[in-house]
């Protein structure tokens, strides 16, 4: 029996991934955390590509796709994402590459490098992949689409917990500033902006526990 092929998209912090690993754990299924890819590209692109003015050089970074080798790599349950075979999951959480992740998500020459290798994982099916754009243009005949939401306040909460459990230092005022305006990013640009699909589900999980919304989304996945 061929699995489903499930997207979740969504805003910062609604709880996309952890949602999504655990469901792909339930249901046996491989679960891919997309942001991980452009977190990767941007920790690369912050340790190879600074010019001179102390900002990212993008038409640099563009030139060293090739160097780039990101991979997902099965860690006990986990798939944990390697950069040139060097495990950055922790790395790629940071402050840094929290701060300048959207401005590299934003540039098409990113996307059109990650497109190709998101939809060849998908296509034997059994995946969820979690990200902005996967129901809108990368995964558009998925067999389910959800698109996650929930209150600035509850998310900056969440995030910042999460940060704070990873031993990154930082305040609920940063992390809500950083939520708002990678969010306004992410909705505004010009390829690929973080949109519900027309068929998705919308769930605003602000009032619900995890598990609740694992629940919720698992009631729907039945009819597959
Ligand atoms: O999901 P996460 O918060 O880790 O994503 C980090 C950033 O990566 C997002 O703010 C967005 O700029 C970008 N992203 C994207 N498209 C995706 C997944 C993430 O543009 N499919």
């Amino acid at each position: 029996m061929r699995k489903p092929v499930i997207a979740i998209d969504g805003y910062s912090s609604t709880g996309k991934s952890s949602i999504s690993k655990i469901i792909a754990q339930k249901l046996g299924l491989v679960h891919l955390d997309t942001g991980a890819l452009y977190r990767g590209i941007t920790y690369f692109a912050l340790n190879h590509c600074i010019g001179e003015d102390g900002q990212i050089n993008l038409s640099d970074l563009f030139s060293r796709f090739k160097e780039i080798q990101l991979e997902f790599k099965p860690i006990d349950t986990e798939l944990v994402m390697f950069l040139n075979g060097q495990d950055v999951a922790k790395e790629i959480r940071s402050n840094e590459v929290n701060e300048n992740v959207s401005l590299i998500a934003r540039q098409k020459e990113v996307r059109d490098f990650l497109l190709d290798a998101q939809r060849k994982m998908a296509e034997k099916g059994g995946v969820i992949m979690d990200g902005r754009d996967i129901g809108t243009v990368i995964l558009p005949n998925a067999d389910f689409k959800f698109f996650l939401t929930a209150s600035v306040e509850e998310r900056t909460k969440r995030r910042y917990l999460e940060l704070k459990g990873l031993g990154i230092k930082t305040d609920e005022n940063t992390v809500r500033e950083n939520l708002i305006s990678r969010d306004k990013t992410d909705s505004e640009r010009e390829v690929a902006p973080l949109k519900k699909a027309d068929d998705a589900i919308v769930i605003d999980n602000s009032l619900f526990t995890k598990q609740e919304t694992i629940d919720l989304i698992l009631s729907y996945l039945k009819t597959f």
